[in-house]
């Protein structure tokens, strides 16, 4: 066997190896209903997951009220070196993680390495914060006082967790809560548990006590009505899209907890005369098709200038038809499959739509016609793209590049801003005046200017609008997990 072969061997094995995770055991009680998890590049189950009902999730709410009660008392550098440890495990099983998380999820390895070598650094980065959670003291009144401001960990905090990034994610919010000294009752997605499984799995082998950090999967909104209707739980976090996170705010507002909500986007990406358009094309391409252009700061609506359009097109036309479709665990695959058949019909429906709303197809726009098995979508460039189109509305979540053309910047910004979204947006130009200027005008949570690199673990990632609020990583990331007590005694 290929080591290739060793890997996704291995890799196949690991959803069926776990199950739930409760008080510190992984559970596959047979009686429970099962779900089948599919591999989106064959349409075949490579496993079955155990779906938690009423008395699992209440022994994952006791057993985290327990593990809350170990936890916040441990010393955070002892916190901080389980944290430490799980970045190192997931850095020393990278093949096991990368094959298992593309298997599912269907992504190119190279992304899926990537991706856990994020996550990896969110544990890291966390880790280090939870030894900086300082206690303040501020001038008090009246004289012979003290006032100490104390930063506590919240409690117990429900995470929900979608597919498309299914180890980024999980880390991002994980980690901070942990670091913080909350327990955590993680619900990943179903389509993608064996990624969540092997967090899980790295943080148990590194220390993690038990009952600290219990995983749920089943039915999403009953969990999350279950959770969140609970007085056990005392915060909240959920990444996808804006629907969902509007119907657990609701959930949420009845026990007043917290959420942390990191939701949809629609990022603008405005291209001006100044830079050169075949690379400029290229760098927007490289991230536009990753994970099949399924990531909520994917580069989703084009604005260029009309002196360079066409080269700009032409030029993003070559990239993605130089991209390789195919099974995300091929190793020559450079674009894998959609995560399910939704993203597809979803796909199809955005290109005839923009079609009829007068757009040029200039590649891609169906499935690949070599494939007849598997969620694929070609990669697909259109131009002359109407604002009226869906795709220039809705999140796309699809390997689609709309193009449109502006001549006048002020218009530009406002084409940008008319959504309601807001996670991220992007400029290309050379003149630094003008970054700076179109950056403040974007309403958006982050800019990057002539780059796409904003998901970092040292840096916040988050949205204004309809993308949420909150935020994760950078310094301020475990502040959404602390809670500030006012002690006030006599000196
Ligand atoms: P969806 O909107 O039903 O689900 C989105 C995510 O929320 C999934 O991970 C799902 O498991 C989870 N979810 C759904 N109902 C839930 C509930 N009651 N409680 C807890 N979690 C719940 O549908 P979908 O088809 O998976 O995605 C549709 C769209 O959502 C995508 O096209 C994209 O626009 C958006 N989305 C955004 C992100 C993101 O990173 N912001 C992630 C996934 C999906």
């Amino acid at each position: 066997m290929t080591e290739s072969n060793d890997n996704l061997a291995a890799a196949s094995k690991v959803i069926d190896k776990y199950g739930l995770f409760l008080n510190g055991e992984w559970r596959k009680d047979p009686s429970l209903p099962r779900l089948d998890v599919i591999n989106p590049a064959t349409e075949q189950p490579i496993g079955q997951i155990p779906c938690a009902g009423p008395s699992e999730l209440d022994e994952a709410l006791e057993s985290a009220r327990d593990g809350f009660e170990v936890w916040r008392h441990t010393h955070a550098w002892e916190r901080a070196a389980v944290l430490r440890k799980t970045a190192e495990w997931i850095r020393s099983n990278i093949d096991l993680c990368s094959y298992t998380m593309s298997l599912e999820q269907g992504k190119a390895l190279a992304e899926a390495t990537r991706e856990f070598g994020m996550a990896a650094d969110h544990f890291e980065w966390a880790s280090e914060e939870a030894k900086r959670i300082t206690d303040t003291i501020v001038p008090a009144r009246p004289a012979g006082t003290t006032s100490t401001l104390r930063h506590l960990p919240v409690g117990v905090v429900a995470a929900f967790t979608p597919w498309n990034f299914p180890a980024l994610i999980v880390a991002a919010k994980a980690a901070y809560a942990l670091a913080a000294g909350c327990s955590v009752i993680l619900k990943p997605s179903e389509e993608t548990p064996g990624t969540a499984m092997l967090i899980v799995q790295a943080l148990q082998e590194s220390g993690l006590p038990g009952g600290v950090l219990n995983m749920v999967m089943g039915v999403p909104a009953e969990i999350s009505k279950h959770l969140l209707s609970s007085p056990s739980v005392n915060a909240g976090t959920f990444t996808g899209s804006t629907a969902v996170g509007k119907l657990l705010m609701g959930q949420a507002a009845q026990m007043l907890i917290p959420m942390t909500m990191e939701l949809g986007g629609h990022a603008p990406v405005i291209v001006y005369p100044d830079v050169d358009p075949k690379k400029a094309a290229e760098t927007a391409a490289g991230i536009k098709f990753r994970n099949a252009g399924q990531a909520c700061v994917s580069p989703s609506r084009f604005y260029v200038h009309q002196d360079i359009a066409e080269p700009f097109t032409e030029s993003m036309v070559a990239y993605a038809e130089s991209l390789v479709v195919g099974p995300g665990t091929d190793p020559k695959t450079t674009m894998g499959p959609m995560s399910n058949s939704r993203r597809v019909e979803a796909a199809n429906a955005f290109v005839q739509d923009a079609i009829e709303k007068g757009a040029t197809l200039r590649t891609g726009g169906a499935p690949p016609k070599d494939q007849n098995k598997g969620y694929y979508f070609c990669p697909t460039v259109l131009s002359d793209v109407s604002d009226d189109s869906r795709i220039m509305i809705e999140e796309p979540f699809a390997p689609i590049a709309p193009i449109k053309s502006f001549s006048d910047s002020d218009d530009v910004i406002g084409w940008a801003n008319n959504t309601e979204y807001g996670l991220a947006g992007y400029v290309m130009t050379e003149d630094p005046k003008r970054a700076a200027a179109v950056s403040d005008r974007l309403e958006t949570g982050m800019v990057a200017v002539n780059n796409f690199f904003l998901a970092m673990a040292e840096t916040p990632f988050g949205g204004v609008k309809q993308s949420g609020f909150g935020r994760e990583g950078g310094p301020d990331a475990i502040d959404e997990f602390l809670v500030t007590k006012l002690v006030k005694t006599l000196s």
